[in-house]
């Protein structure tokens, strides 16, 4: 079954065991073999193996970091999210395929999943993994069986139209046989984000295998009434009239806070290809994070370390739906008010060859009234 999927943005790293070194050369060798005019028109061979998740690509190179150490957790995290368990010794099979989707069943300009594999143009794509994952129960109504990754996924889920127009939009998103390219996914998200609050994994799982492509809106009053207890009607009132803008992205912040000391939060941050808890979100470009829980509204003092190469972004952002972003200069201190609880402070540049090695950038976080060391 294919499924088109959409952009969104990047997921968050997890603190995960550095990759083994050897992979990498071990692929290398690989790639080097299994070059040849056959061989060019062929999916390429797996090249990495976790517990969840074969890896193939036809880049030439293995993500750096822990990306395929974090895609491979985020499978299980799915699949526990999802109530939906992987079958023992099951693995989806990743193709990252930028520049040759010709290689892939997919259809013109779009990734998609195919089975228990997914053939994307880009990392990380939680959109098809959930697809994958729910392969089992069938193809839904394509407003809930876009919807449902689209919860999961990394987008989250926004009232992406006038709340009063969210209605209508949902009702003509419902009807039969809707085309995938006229609804809208984060409002897809968000519907099947505000279903789930209220009635749960296993009622929503219900409609979602009843409703099919085909199925139209008034069989789906139908269904809502009977699997869900409640009207269509209803639950689109209470969507305009509770539903809240937007839901956080599912996978963001999920890992524990640095633990301040002595009135100061330190991290070091690595930017190097092989650092622990760098990803690689999109090709080309590094990602590190850490958690800061700010402990009380106020001013609060950062110091940067200046690296040896440059940063693209350091950016101190509000977990959550609707981050407040500070934007940090490298090298430099900065004051930034912050409110009362957590942060991520991130750090990103762009990968190059010629600066593999980057030494760790360190942040430092204090009260703007404490004394420095
Ligand atoms: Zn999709």
């Amino acid at each position: 079954m294919l499924t088109t999927r959409h952009g969104g943005r990047a997921p968050v790293p997890g603190r995960v065991p550095s990759r083994r070194p050897g992979h990498l050369a071990a692929f290398l060798l690989l790639s080097c073999t299994a070059s040849g005019a056959a061989a060019d028109k062929a999916l390429p061979a797996i090249a990495w193996e976790g517990e969840r998740l074969r890896f193939a690509t036809t880049v030439g190179r293995l993500p750096c970091g822990d990306s395929l150490e974090y895609m491979d957790r985020r499978v299980d995290e799915l699949a526990a999210a999802l109530v939906q368990p992987m079958k023992p010794g099951e693995k989806i099979s990743y193709y990252w395929l930028p520049g040759r989707m010709e290689l892939s069943p997919c259809p013109e300009s779009s990734d998609c999943a195919d089975g228990l594999a997914v053939f994307s143009r880009t990392l990380f794509h939680d959109h098809e993994i959930v697809h994958v994952l729910l392969r089992d129960l069938g193809r839904s109504q394509t407003f809930l069986y876009e919807g449902m990754a689209e919860a999961f996924g990394r987008a989250g889920g926004k009232l992406a139209v006038e709340r009063t127009a969210a209605r209508s939009e949902i009702l003509r998103s419902l009807s039969a046989n809707a085309d995938p390219k006229s609804i809208s996914y984060p409002l897809a998200g968000l519907f099947v984000r505000f279903l789930l609050d209220r009635h749960g994994m296993t009622a929503v799982k219900r409609v979602y295998v009843r409703a099919r492509p085909d199925t139209d809106t008034s069989q789906l009053r139908a269904i809502f009434e009977s699997e869900l207890g409640v009207s269509l009607e209803k639950t689109l009132g209470l969507l305009e009239d509770t539903a809240p803008d937007c839901y956080p992205r599912q996978n963001l912040c999920t890992a524990g806070p640095v633990a301040w000391s002595d009135g100061a939060w330190n991290h070091e941050l690595g930017l190097s290809c092989a650092s622990p808890g760098v990803l690689e979100i999109v090709p080309e470009a590094l990602r590190n994070e850490a958690l800061v829980e700010i402990p009380e509204a106020g001013a609060y003092r950062l110091t940067v370390s200046r690296p040896s190469v440059p940063v693209k972004e350091l950016v101190v952002a509000r977990c959550g739906c609707r981050p407040d972003l500070h934007t940090v200069e490298s090298g430099s201190e900065a004051t930034l008010e912050l409110d009362e609880g957590r942060y991520r402070v991130l750090v990103g540049r762009r990968a190059d060859d010629s600066s593999a090695d980057v030494e760790p950038i360190s942040v430092t976080i204090r009260a703007a009234s404490a004394r420095p060391e």
